[in-house]
Formats: C-alpha cells, sequence, structure tokens
C-alpha cells in the first residue's frame, strides 16, 4: 500500500466496507487515547474439577427434566432440553393486509448439544488436537445427517464460550441447530458470494485469501489447509475470519488430512485468544457451511468466524450500543493491530 495512504488509515475514521456481509464498519483508530475504556467485569476463575456433579453435560449426571446422561468417553450429542425449534411444527404462513408489512412463517428446527468431551475443564484450547479432530468427525456427521432431513436447508455449528457469551455451562460443548431457511448472516453472505462470482468469475473468499496472503499484515496464523486472519472488516476487536485453503463448501467435504491441520489451527487461535489477557478469552465461534437446499452452490466457500467481545483487558468488554445499535458497528484499534497483537502470542508448534 502506498504510504501516505497507510498512514492515513492507520490513524483517521474510515469506514470498511464489509464483503462478506455487504455491510460497513466504522474504524476510529484515535479514541485508543480516550480516557474510559468500557465497563470492568470480574475475572472468570479458570480452576475447575475434571468432573463436575452439578454439572448437567458430565456424564452420568442428571440434566433438567430428568433424563440422565449416558456415562460417555468421547463425544456426546442429544437433542437441546429447550430446544429454539421444533421438527414438527407445523407449516403455517400470516400475511396481514396487502402490503407486507406484518408477515410471519413458522420454522422448522432441530437443535442439538454436543459435548466435545467428557472433561469438565478442557477447552478447545488445552484439548489435544486428536480429540479436536474427533470433535470434527462428528460435527461432520452431524452436518450430513441433518443436511439429510426432509425440509432442512441449513446446519449452523457455533460455541458460546464464557459468561460473558451467555455461556450457562463452561463444560466444553458447542450446539447445533439446523433449520428449514438460511439464516440471516449466512443468507447476506450467500448473496454477497453469488453476485461476487457472477461479475468476476472467481470465489470472493478464494480471492480474499490470496490477498491477505499476499498484505500479511492481517495474518495470525496459517497451515497448509486453513488460514487464520483478522478480517479488513472486523467489528469485535480481536475477530478473527478462519478460512479454508481449498475451494469447499462443508465440512463433508473436508478430506482427513484437512481435518488433522484444521483441528490444529483451532487449538492455535483458541489458546492464542487465552494469552491475550491470560484469561481463557470468551467468544461466539461458528462455521458457516453452503445451504442445503438441493443446489451445488459453486460460490460459497468454508469458513469460521470467531466474535469475542474482550476490549482493553481481561475485565473490559465491547458492547454494542449506542451509535454501533443506531447506525454503524464500530471499533476502534484497528485490525491491523489487533493481527499484530495476536500474531505475536500465537505458539507456532
Ligand atoms: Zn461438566
Ligand atoms: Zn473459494
Ligand atoms: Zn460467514
Amino acid at each position: 500500500m502506498d504510504k501516505n495512504l497507510d498512514l492515513i488509515f492507520r490513524e483517521q475514521s474510515h469506514r470498511r466496507f464489509n464483503a462478506l456481509s455487504g455491510e460497513w464498519v466504522l474504524v476510529s483508530p484515535h479514541r485508543t487515547q480516550r480516557p474510559w475504556q468500557g465497563a470492568v467485569e470480574s475475572v472468570p476463575s479458570p480452576d475447575r474439577p475434571q468432573y463436575d456433579p452439578t454439572c448437567y453435560l458430565c456424564p452420568g449426571n442428571a440434566r433438567v427434566g430428568g433424563v440422565h446422561n449416558p456415562k460417555y468417553d468421547s463425544t456426546y450429542v442429544f437433542e437441546n432440553d429447550f430446544a429454539a425449534l421444533k421438527k414438527d411444527a407445523p407449516l403455517a404462513r400470516l400475511a396481514l393486509g396487502k402490503k407486507g408489512l406484518l408477515v410471519a412463517e413458522t420454522e422448522r428446527g432441530i437443535c442439538r448439544v454436543m459435548c466435545f468431551l467428557p472433561r469438565h475443564d478442557l477447552t478447545l484450547a488445552t484439548m489435544q488436537p486428536p480429540e479436536i479432530a474427533e470433535v470434527i468427525r462428528i460435527w461432520t456427521a452431524q452436518t450430513s445427517e441433518l443436511a439429510a432431513v426432509s425440509g432442512i436447508q441449513h446446519v449452523q455449528i457455533f460455541e458460546n464460550r464464557g459468561e460473558m457469551m451467555g455461556a450457562s455451562n463452561p463444560h466444553p460443548h458447542c450446539q447445533i441447530w439446523a433449520t428449514g431457511t438460511v439464516p440471516e448472516a449466512p443468507a447476506r453472505e450467500l448473496a454477497s458470494q453469488k453476485s461476487y462470482r457472477e461479475q468476476n468469475n472467481s470465489c470472493l473468499l478464494c480471492d480474499y485469501v490470496a490477498l491477505e496472503q499476499a498484505e500479511k499484515q492481517r495474518m495470525v496464523c496459517s497451515n497448509d489447509a486453513f488460514i487464520a486472519v483478522v478480517p479488513f472488516w472486523a467489528v469485535w476487536p480481536f475477530e478473527v475470519l478462519l478460512c479454508s485453503r481449498r475451494h469447499l463448501g462443508s465440512f463433508p467435504e473436508l478430506e482427513n488430512e484437512e481435518i488433522a491441520q484444521l483441528s490444529s489451527i483451532l487449538n492455535q487461535i483458541v489458546s492464542t485468544y487465552d494469552r491475550v489477557f491470560e484469561v481463557p478469552f470468551p467468544y461466539s465461534m461458528g462455521f458457516h457451511q453452503k445451504p442445503f437446499d438441493g443446489s451445488a452452490h459453486p460460490e460459497w466457500h468454508f469458513h469460521a468466524h470467531f466474535y469475542p467481545p474482550l476490549l482493553r483487558s481481561a475485565t473490559v468488554r465491547k458492547f454494542m450500543v449506542g451509535f454501533e445499535m443506531l447506525g454503524t458497528p464500530q471499533r476502534d484499534i484497528t485490525a491491523e493491530l489487533a493481527a499484530e497483537k495476536l500474531r505475536s502470542l500465537v505458539d507456532n508448534v
């Protein structure tokens, strides 16, 4: 990049375009000097037992509603006891008036919970890569199974980690929600990837990965099969976008070697996060796969997003309020500075 331009975009307020979502983000680097730096939250205690008799996800324990978990010794998947969606909801549509002002549709879906392993005290940062590879194989099997269910069009795998993100239980687990429609965020990304492919005859994220590989300043870590960057358009302070190097659309397309590479880079990203403020870093993360609606979707590129809320320290988080809620999301430290910080903490194994 031109030196003058580089300086301007490092120091001056500007907008950046999110090519994936089609939205803009406001970047205000000079604001990092302001005195008030956000609310202070208590630091979560990292010491946890291997087994917690009060945890509803530990093997053998009772869940609310009385069901007992089996004494599982690897991963364990079950239907969410308080599922947000039901697979047998009656199909109905409501449209009041003729101008589309009051419209509602019933939504069908399947919500599952998956424990990564029996140990209560581990996380993706402290699990061994072979254990994470087993988790990925189950994500793959769950994706295939749910995508084949009639009426299902999308499979969302996501993990909420930390009380700050509303995770009700520290036991290492994720959720798998299969829905009858493509949810909002992937639907926007689908539209962007589709129109990019039509205009350029190439893939948006393949092209983006090539640019980031050449620019290097937003790279966090990478291996032969995956690359992790703080995306150019990041909203959250230490947001990370993880992309496969090969153009593929979903978990079932991953080859064995790619599963191994994905398990090691997931471990690398999350353990890097834990080193930023020396606490288990809270985040919401999830994989975006192509829709399973019967079309091939050659425009879709498999990726994951990490959205961590922490800003200045273990106790200061970012809130999306005020102008962000009413106008445009905004960040203070640039994506390049955040990437530099993360890169310096990556444990290169
Ligand atoms: Zn537990
Ligand atoms: Zn691609
Ligand atoms: Zn996405």
